[in-house]
This record gives C-alpha cells, sequence and structure tokens, in this order.
C-alpha cells in the first residue's frame, strides 16, 4: 500500500520534497465493522493546505507522520460490514494512499453510474461530492442570486469556479468571471458562456473590472481573497451578497505577505453582507442539490471540467502545487486505481 505521508509542517509555499513522504506498508486488513477500500481518484483540494497548519479551523491539523488527508472514491474490495459488500463504490476521507481501511460508517455508498448514464465516474464524483457542493450552496444558499443581477467569480475557471458561472448563468444572471491568463478567460467566454472574463493579472485589470461591472456587483462568489477582493468590495451595489468560499491567494502567504481587505467600508455604504461557509454544513441537503446537477446534466446544460494526473498515488505531492499555480484545468484528481 503506497502512501504519501505528511512529514513536516511548512511556512510558505510548501516543497513537496520536504513536506511529504513516500512510505510503503502491507495492505491493511479490515477490522470488523471495517471495509477496505481500493482507491480510484484522489481529489486534490486547496483545503489541504490550511490542514498543515497546526492553527484552529473546522478540523483538526494533519498530524505529522500521518497520511495526508484528502477525499476520495473507490471501490470496496473486502468488507466485514453488513452495510455495504465487495464492489460497492463509496466515497470519503481515505487519504493520500492506494487502500485505507475504515469504518464502514465513514463509506458512504455511491451510485452515480444509475442516474447518469454516460458520465464519466470523474465527472460524477466532481459534481456530486465536494466540489459540485460548495458551488451550489455557497452560491445559491449564501447570496440568493436573481434573475439579471450581476454575479462575479473569482477564481472562475477552476473546479468550484467554472461551475458556480454556470449556475448563475442557468439562473439568469450576468456573470462576470475573472481568472488567471487569455486561454482561461476565452475559455470561459466560448465554452461556459460568461458575459465578461477578466485576466486578473492584466495591468488594467481594475479598469476592466470597472468597465465591467457598469450597473455595480450584486453578488460575489470568493475562491480567492487579498487583492481581487478588495476591487470587488470598492464596486458594490446597495444590497449585495458576498460568499467568501476560499482565499487561495492568502493560503501560502506568510505574516509579511497576507493581504486583508482594506475596502470592507462599502459594506456600511452598501448594505452590503460578507459570509463565510464551510460545505459540509450543508450535508444533510446534498440531496437537493444532486438532484438538480443531474436535471442539468442530463438536459446538457452544464460542462464539468477534470484534469486527472495518471501517474498514481506518488504523483500528488508535485501535482497538488498546480493549484497555488494556476497549473489546473477544471478538477484536480489523481487516478490512484483503475476503474
Ligand atoms: P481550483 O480548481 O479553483 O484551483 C485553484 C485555482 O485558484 C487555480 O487554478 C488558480 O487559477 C487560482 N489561484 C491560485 N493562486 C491564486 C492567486 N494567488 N490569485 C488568484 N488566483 C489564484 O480549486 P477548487 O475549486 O478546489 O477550490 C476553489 C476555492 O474554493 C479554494 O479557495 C478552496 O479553498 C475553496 N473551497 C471552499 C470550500 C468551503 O467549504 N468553503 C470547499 C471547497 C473548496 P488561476 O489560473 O485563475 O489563477
Amino acid at each position: 500500500n503506497t502512501q504519501i505521508r505528511f512529514v513536516k509542517r511548512p511556512t510558505g509555499l510548501y516543497d513537496p520534497a520536504d513536506t511529504f513522504k513516500v512510505v510503503k506498508e502491507p495492505v491493511p486488513q479490515p477490522k470488523d465493522g471495517q471495509v477496505l477500500v481500493r482507491i480510484i481518484y484522489l481529489s486534490l483540494d486547496p483545503a489541504m493546505r490550511g490542514w498543515m497548519n497546526d492553527t484552529r479551523s473546522y478540523v483538526p491539523p494533519v498530524g505529522i507522520n500521518d497520511v495526508m488527508r484528502g477525499s476520495a472514491v473507490g471501490e470496496v474490495v473486502e468488507s466485514k460490514s453488513d452495510a455495504l459488500k465487495v464492489g460497492d463504490i463509496v466515497t470519503g476521507t481515505f487519504g493520500w494512499q492506494e487502500y485505507a481501511a475504515v469504518d464502514a460508517k465513514q463509506a458512504t455508498p455511491w451510485h452515480p453510474g444509475s442516474e447518469l448514464p454516460g458520465v464519466p465516474l470523474s465527472k460524477a464524483f466532481t459534481v456530486l461530492n465536494m466540489t459540485g457542493m460548495t458551488a451550489y450552496f455557497g452560491l445559491l444558499d449564501v447570496t440568493d442570486p436573481q434573475p439579471g443581477e450581476t454575479v462575479v467569480v473569482s477564481g472562475a475557471a477552476g473546479a468550484t469556479g467554472s461551475l458556480v458561472v454556470q449556475i448563475a448563468k442557468i439562473k439568469g444572471c450576468r456573470v462576470v468571471g475573472i481568472a488567471g491568463g487569455e486561454e482561461k478567460c476565452r475559455y470561459l467566454k466560448e465554452e461556459l458562456g460568461v458575459d465578461a472574463a477578466l485576466d486578473y493579472r492584466s495591468s488594467t485589470f481594475k479598469q476592466d473590472f470597472a468597465a465591467a461591472t457598469p450597473d455595480y456587483v450584486n453578488v460575489f462568489f470568493d475562491n480567492v481573497g487579498g487583492d481581487i477582493l478588495d476591487t470587488v468590495l470598492g464596486r458594490l451595489a446597495k444590497g449585495a451578497r458576498i460568499s467568501i468560499c476560499g482565499a487561495i491567494s492568502q493560503y501560502n502567504a506568510t505574516e509579511a505577505e497576507a493581504r486583508g481587505p482594506r475596502n470592507y467600508t462599502s459594506l456600511i455604504a452598501q448594505r452590503a453582507k460578507m459570509q463565510g461557509f464551510i460545505v459540509f454544513d450543508y450535508a444533510d441537503r446534498y440531496g437537493e442539490a444532486a438532484k438538480e446537477y443531474i436535471q442539468w446534466l442530463k438536459e446538457g446544460k452544464l460542462k464539468v471540467a477534470v484534469d486527472i494526473q495518471e501517474d498514481g498515488v506518488t504523483c500528488a505531492p508535485e501535482a497538488s502545487l498546480k493549484l497555488f499555480k494556476g497549473g489546473n484545468k477544471g478538477k484536480l484528481l489523481v487516478k490512484v486505481g483503475s476503474e
């Protein structure tokens, strides 16, 4: 069982070579009430940078020498529980490894094949699991966008952002996507149908943003934080709602590099609200989102982009850096084992 262990808490942008260690262990034996899962796809998520820090958060930090935390989809290959049988497909926080022995209640049965014929597991896992749920509830529940409103999305070409822009279009909003580079902006306009796509790296970004939001911003779904959040705060419409989904520009920032919002006083003048959320708090409502996603997928209204790293679990440390350098196109997954 090849595993990636977390061996050193980093400061700033981590070096995969000294943050992680590859180890080989025997495949674990499930105990009574447990199942052995063979992992198929491992999800790489920006949140894992936060889990490396020894700070107070919504989950405890990953311990030194622990298998790196990560959510995954896999197949039950041995079962000592009545709840699951060999061959079942399950999701859970199985970690950066090839096999995981877990309590059956920590492995959620997964039946996308029957609901979504023809949609590959990698895409179904993206849209019907954490990423899709984050986009759906972070936009619709936190900000309640109305038809005709201007919705701005940062990290718009990423896994979460690319779903958010499409949901906002389906709901009849005018959508402005912000992403790094011309290629991602072209993708947003030509493939995902946003009304305006802006490159935050361009020297004219602030002027371009003002020109693209003539009626100001009703809703902002923020994946990035830092300077982009500040720019958007400067152009809020009255009654604006901001969903703080993430702040990837800050995850590797040292204390000297960290940037907080300076324009937050516009929340007062514009009677606006800014709210953070954690997707897991919506767990008992995931079914609602799944139902709507399945409908949109069947109607051909939704595109799901996946960026699959094919070289097994050992490529996870290096591949994870793509998230922080903008190297991924859509949901970053590692293919750990065959489907
Ligand atoms: P993405 O697929 O969006 O990948 C991350 C992207 O962020 C990169 O491709 C890059 O795109 C962009 N990025 C990286 N560094 C910077 C920077 N310094 N400035 C601007 N953009 C940057 O990842 P996910 O969809 O998985 O995650 C998106 C966000 O959602 C993250 O902030 C994550 O923490 C958050 N999240 C929050 C959850 C919650 O419950 N609140 C749950 C899941 C995710 P580009 O090329 O455009 O720069």
